[in-house]
């Protein structure tokens, strides 16, 4: 018993090394990553529930690393965030997503809103106010055009100081939406304090809108209580036809998903939108 807890020891240590070492491995490929270009953006489309026409997108980042492949944000951006890169890597895909969509304005296509995730570390960077400024500034994206999408965790602490910031951002004229609704500890009380516009249900109720009932009681009392607070109400992760009827039977304003389309690189959105291809 003795010699097997030894080597469950030794077993234990090298697979935490074996961890640590790709942990860094990927943090000191990450520093590497914007000025090697290995970011990218792809585009998932925001569909309006009454008209069935695109909307808006949000833009996902991906990391086409010349080794490791693509490596989705689920592997990176926690590590990002625990080193401080999220920053500098944030900063990247606002400019990015602001400059595509002006891109796309003087191409002549249709106008869209689109949504930037924030991180919490970004979020809580004191010059993160000027930094959008001055990206909408740069790429001369009207403000009306880009929203940012926060989640509630990143809210719901020191509330007062972020009531104040989400202030000052929405004073550029952008539009703000609390990303993943109902999984954090919204504070109800709090909620119509904050100078948002939009709720997304998160995907995880949606899932289970066919096989449970709380699940969809859920996602029926997020649509009212946006649309009480004068919110939009949209559903992300969207992706059977029975989703669709629930969610448009109860009034949700706008959806996202795998059921119209998934997340795409910038030329397939492109063309995407260009098709004028509706729900
Ligand atoms: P999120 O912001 O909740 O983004 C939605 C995620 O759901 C995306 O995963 C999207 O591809 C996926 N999705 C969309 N429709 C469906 C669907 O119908 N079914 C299913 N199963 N999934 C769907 P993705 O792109 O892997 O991103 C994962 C998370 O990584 C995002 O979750 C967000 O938290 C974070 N992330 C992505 N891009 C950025 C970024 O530029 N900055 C920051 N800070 N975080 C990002
Ligand atoms: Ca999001
Ligand atoms: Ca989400
Ligand atoms: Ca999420």
């Amino acid at each position: 018993a003795k010699e097997s807890g030894r080597n469950n020891i030794q077993f234990f240590t090298q697979e935490m090394n074996q961890r640590l070492q790709e942990r860094l491995q990927i943090e000191s490929a990450l520093r590497l990553a914007i000025e090697q270009r290995e970011f990218l953006l792809h585009y998932q489309p925001k569909v309006d529930l009454r008209t069935g026409r695109i909307v808006g997108a949000e833009a996902l980042i991906r990391w086409q690393h010349p080794e490791m492949g693509m490596v989705s944000p689920a592997k990176f951006i926690s590590l990002a965030e625990e080193s401080g890169l999220i920053v500098p890597i944030g900063k990247w895909t606002l400019h990015e997503a602001c400059r595509q969509t002006k891109a796309w304005i003087d191409a002549g296509l249709p106008p869209l809103k689109m949504a930037v995730n924030l991180s919490a570390r970004q979020f809580r960077e004191p010059d993160l106010v000027q930094v959008i400024a001055d990206t909408l500034h740069h790429s001369g994206l009207p403000a009306g055009l880009l929203e940012i999408e926060l989640t509630e965790g990143m809210v719901m602490t020191d509330v007062n100081h972020v009531i104040k910031v989400l202030h000052e951002l929405k004073a550029l004229g952008l539009t703000i939406a609390i990303d993943d609704f109902g999984t954090g500890y919204s504070s109800l009380s709090y909620l119509h304090k904050f100078p948002i516009d939009v709720l997304k249900v998160d995907q995880s109720f949606v899932r289970d809108i066919q096989s449970q009932e709380d699940q969809s009681l859920i996602v029926q009392s997020v649509i009212s209580l946006a649309h009480s607070l004068k919110l939009r109400a949209i559903a992300e992760g969207v992706e059977t036809e029975a989703q669709l009827g629930y969610l448009r039977h109860h009034g949700c304003d706008e959806m996202q998903g795998y059921y119209f389309s998934r997340p795409l690189p910038a030329d397939a959105f492109q063309a995407l939108l260009a098709s004028g291809k509706t729900l």
